[in-house]
């Protein structure tokens, strides 16, 4: 029977552009046993020699430019621009992993402790194969930073692209395919939430997820079947606070610009704004012009005259309208017009806004920009932790000080002071969530140690008399070893001095500073 053909639409024209087969839960399971067979070989090499491969990778990365964009602007109907920072982001973030690689990787040693004689270290091991499973929003840059970073640490991986942009993951086996060094290593599955559920029930060591919250919780259920470790990069709804006193201009504009971005389909785009009464009408206002800036369309060419492309995948186009729908109902206010046309709607700026509305407390992923109004900054933060979410946030103020002070409040794993978004393309700063947000991180540190497990060893002669393991293990060093527990780790002098005396008293019954009960004590509550 012929598999089932995953189709790849333009969100932008309707017009078909291509497919491919669904892998099939056989081949899914081939893949994950094949990845399992390679993995010694791959782990095997040095990590000079794991980077000089991804290095070629990252060559051909940028000389296949053209291509790369080509496809990201059909598959998700972006602009070239915009799939060009999707390549930006992902070049950047690998050639910063290799550089720092070599340090993070390295065995390390630690301190014995008491046990003076012996030689302590930790190394960082792969776990094998791991499995990452990506979404549409930024199908690149979600999909080959962690099969890099898994890479770098010595696993073999199986990739399963989303099945919303199943042309970018054509297009990632195909680049794995020119560098013949990388093709043993990494298989690509492709399609839908089956093939992805495939993955997980495939017995991978460590699965790596980006998507949505629903979706992240139904792969935690399934990884406790086997207790697979997994890290979850899930939804947000990102709250930008406006502080008195704010550059109004720059807020106005790059919030604009983070509401916005990718048709606000991004995990981290601007999906509220709390702005305090005394700027409210002045950043409304700026907000607005800025947002007549944004035209939407598409175009195959290189330099676009359009920043917002269409929605991506159609599902969502039901949600933006479900939440504009019940906000309205609810009483909020339209700034903007409403125009919908195929996939695509113009920005839309909206206010008198509430948390009764699923607008402001569920992810809309849409080009919808929701400000409200609040008392002062204690308000906004209130505001913006009462949400079941916590990705990122930005605060906007001039004394940064201050503003970090209040984003220390805001309940998300990163900030950003006076930007949009920003925060994700910085390849060393580590990116995730808290609450139904997920947890795991990307980049920075983190996000290439989390492929790997310590692994510890303690090497040294076998145990001399006066070592302490020796001490503790044999009978009769009762009173030794406290002497040595409390002269050592003793928080005073007092207690210091009282466990070393003990040594030199005998047992007895009456219990003292110097002299220890033998007698057996009762205890109850
Ligand atoms: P999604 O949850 O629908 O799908 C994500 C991936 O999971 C897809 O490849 C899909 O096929 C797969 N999948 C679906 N059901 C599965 C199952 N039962 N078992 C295994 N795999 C399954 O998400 P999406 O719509 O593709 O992406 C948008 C979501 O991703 C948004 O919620 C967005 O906020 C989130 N996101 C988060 C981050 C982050 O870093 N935290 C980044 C980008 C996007």
């Amino acid at each position: 029977m012929e598999n089932e053909k995953l189709l790849f639409i333009n969100p932008a024209t309707g017009t078909k552009f291509g497919e491919v087969s669904m892998t099939t839960p056989e081949a899914v399971q081939i893949a994950v046993d094949e990845m399992r067979k390679s993995f010694p070989v791959w782990s095997g090499k040095s990590l000079r020699e794991r980077i000089g491969i991804l290095r070629k990778f990252q060559a051909l990365l940028i000389d296949q430019r053209d291509e790369i964009t080509n496809i990201l602007n059909q598959d998700c109907g972006k602009s070239r621009q915009d799939g060009l920072i999707e390549l930006f982001v992902t070049v950047d973030m690998l050639a910063q992993y290799c550089s720092q690689a070599p340090k993070w990787l390295r065995k390390k040693r630690v301190s014995s402790g008491l046990y003076l004689f012996k030689k302590c270290f930790v190394e960082h091991r792969p776990y094998g194969v791991v499995a990452v499973i990506a979404p549409w929003n930024y199908p690149l840059t979600l999909a080959l930073p962690p099969m890099l970073a898994a890479l770098l640490a010595g696993n073999t991986v199986v990739l399963k692209p989303s099945e919303v942009t199943g042309a970018t993951g054509v297009l990632i086996e195909r680049l794995i395919k020119q560098v013949p060094e990388l093709t043993p290593f990494v298989r690509v599955v492709h399609g839908n939430s089956m093939v992805g559920a495939a993955l997980t029930q495939a017995k991978p060591d460590y699965i790596f997820m980006t998507g949505s919250t629903p979706t992240g919780k139904k792969i935690m259920q399934a990884a406790a079947e086997n207790l697979t470790p997994v890290a979850l990069e899930l939804g947000g709804k990102d709250a930008m606070i406006v502080l008195e006193d704010a550059d109004l201009e720059a807020a106005a504009r790059w919030g604009a610009w983070g509401a916005f971005f990718n048709t606000g389909q991004t995990c981290m785009a601007v999906e509220r704004v709390y702005v305090v009464e005394s700027k409210y009408d002045e950043f409304v206002k700026l907000a607005l012009a800025n947002t007549k800036e944004f035209k939407t369309g598409y175009t195959t060419d290189l330099n676009s005259p359009y920043s917002m492309g269409p929605v991506t995948d159609p599902r969502q186009v039901k949600t933006i309208e479900r939440h504009l729908e019940d906000a309205l109902a609810k009483g909020a206010h339209l700034l903007t017009e409403v125009k919908k046309d195929g996939m695509f709607f113009n920005p839309i700026v909206i206010e008198n806004v509430n948390h009764s509305m699923l607008l402001m407390k569920e992810e809309t992923f849409g080009p919808i920009m929701p400000i409200m109004k609040v008392k002062n900054e204690i308000e906004a933060v209130e505001l913006a932790n009462d949400s079941r979410y916590g990705l990122g946030a930005s605060v906007w103020g001039r004394d940064i000080k201050h503003a970090k002070e209040v984003a220390d409040k805001v309940e998300a794993s990163s900030v950003i002071i006076n930007d949009s978004i920003a925060q994700f393309g910085v390849p060393m700063l580590p990116f995730g969530g808290v609450k139904e947000s997920g947890f795991g991180r990307t980049h920075g540190q983190e996000g290439l140690m989390q492929f790997t497990r310590p692994f510890s060893y303690a090497v040294g002669n076998p145990p001399f008399k006066w070592d302490i393991a020796t001490i503790l293990r044999e009978n009769g060093h009762y009173k030794l070893a406290t002497a040595i527990m409390g002269v050592v780790y003793g928080t005073s002098l007092r207690q210091k001095w009282q466990t070393l005396s003990q040594l030199f008293h005998k047992t007895s019954n009456v219990t003292n500073e110097t002299t220890v009960n033998t007698e057996p004590i009762k205890i109850s509550e």
